[in-house]
């Protein structure tokens, strides 16, 4: 029963919280589950159904396949790993997307189930995650391109955590234009562990640290859960010349060992980065997966946005915070079926 319940997730696509190979749950524990499934799926409401969907997925749907992981075009599907063999880069038309200006200096260069954000400040350019090694150049430094940024002014590289599908473009970034790596000292450690394209060891994340260039400062905090070091972000923007703080929660689904305690550290990083976000009045959310923060709607309306409507991503401080609760509230149900199935399995 161990080798089903703590499966080992290296990399972004992986199995939902929710997702265990447990068939029969006691119902006290159940119900338990079943409670936190319920306030997830409240605190989501009608501004978060692709992050409910992803951590909290229906019981008719668990066990099988997960809901990004289908949602996702075949080239895509199970690449994140950092620690996977090398696979052949999938075809440009499955992955490629048009680059979006977001805000007055934060731009969307991904790919279309993957972000990267852009802020651009007065003494250069930081990117915050790089997707991967096939897709950097024609995602980060073609779309900079078209949106009339010069990538010559990329300074900083700030990886969220030590997956390919984030991590797996730093290499070209570093090489290409001699911008500085950041990534948690536990990170570094797992990109050492992988054999998939990564940079050269450089900047490291303390919890809590402010990262300044120019007239523009973020601040990064370790919220492990996801990965040991997944990094979360407050970004400060503007919108039309009005401030707005953006957060970034780094890591989504619980990854590594699938037990107890990972997900009581998953947990407590939900948790404080509400506070966080709570204290900071964040009135934006965004994720590194176009699925978890509504991207794939919210990228068309902001192309479509007229002069007076207001920006698709600015969704306010409530629902913010309710974001991390979805997580949180998942992440809860997913630890209470765990430690059911563990108390509840027949002796070997
Ligand atoms: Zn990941």
């Amino acid at each position: 029963m161990k080798s089903i319940i703590r499966i080992v997730s290296a990399g972004c696509v992986g199995l939902g919280i929710g997702v265990l190979g447990v068939a029969i749950l006691p119902a006290q524990t159940t119900s338990a589950a079943e409670a936190h499934r319920a306030a997830a799926k409240a605190a989501a409401g009608k501004d978060h159904p692709g992050l409910l969907a992803a951590l909290c997925p229906e019981p008719s749907a668990r066990g099988a396949a997960p809901a990004r992981a289908a949602a996702a075009p075949a080239g895509q599907r199970g690449q994140a790993p950092a620690a996977a063999a090398p696979r052949p880069a999938p075809p440009r038309e499955q992955w490629h997307a048009e680059p979006v200006k977001v805000f007055d200096n934060l731009y969307w260069l991904g790919q279309t189930e993957y972000s990267v954000w852009a802020v651009t400040t007065s003494a250069g350019i930081i990117v915050i995650d790089t997707i991967f090694d096939y897709s950097v150049e024609d995602e980060v430094v073609g779309g900079m391109k078209k949106l009339g940024l010069d990538p010559a002014n990329i300074k900083y590289v700030l990886v969220s955590h030590g997956h390919g599908d984030h991590s797996g473009g730093a290499k070209f970034l570093q090489d290409t234009f001699h911008a500085r790596v950041l990534l948690s000292p536990q990170d570094w450690d797992l990109l050492d562990r992988s054999n998939g394209t990564r940079p050269a060891r450089d900047m490291v994340v303390t919890d809590g640290q402010k990262l300044t260039l120019g007239d523009t400062t973020l601040t990064m905090y370790i919220t492990p859960g996801h990965t040991a070091g997944t990094i979360s972000t407050l970004i400060p923007v503007k919108d039309r010349g009005t401030p707005h703080v953006v957060a970034e929660w780094g890591g989504t689904l619980i990854g590594g060992l699938r037990t107890p305690e990972g997900f009581q550290t998953y947990i407590n990083s939900a948790e404080r980065f509400r506070d966080i976000v709570t204290r900071a009045g964040a009135d934006v959310i965004v994720s590194n997966h176009t699925n978890y923060d509504g991207s794939k709607v919210k990228l068309p309306a902001v192309l479509r946005r007229g002069p007076n409507d207001p920006n698709p991503y600015v969704i306010g401080k409530d629902a913010v915070q309710r974001y991390l609760t979805v997580a949180d509230e998942c992440a809860k149900a997913g630890q209470a079926e765990l430690t059911s199935s563990q108390t509840s399995a027949p002796p070997r």
